[in-house]
């Protein structure tokens, strides 16, 4: 079972599908579902992100 790389919009908790690559080039996502913006260097999306570099790692052991 796979799901897709992402994180939950805090406010809305709508799934933001977004991959790694994108989190670390783009500065702010905005959630499709509320407009809400989110940076991706602040704190509190520092859990999101170490979630997701986890789940990325998960996906390349998954791969081999
Ligand atoms: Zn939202």
């Amino acid at each position: 079972m796979m799901n897709n790389p992402g994180l939950n919009c805090p406010k809305c908790g709508q799934k933001i599908a977004i991959s790694i690559e994108q989190l670390i080039s783009k500065s702010e996502i905005i959630c499709p579902a509320c407009g809400l913006q989110l940076n991706v260097d602040g704190e509190k999306s520092a859990n999101a992100l170490g979630a997701l570099k986890t789940f990325n790692e998960k996906l390349k052991s998954a791969k081999q």
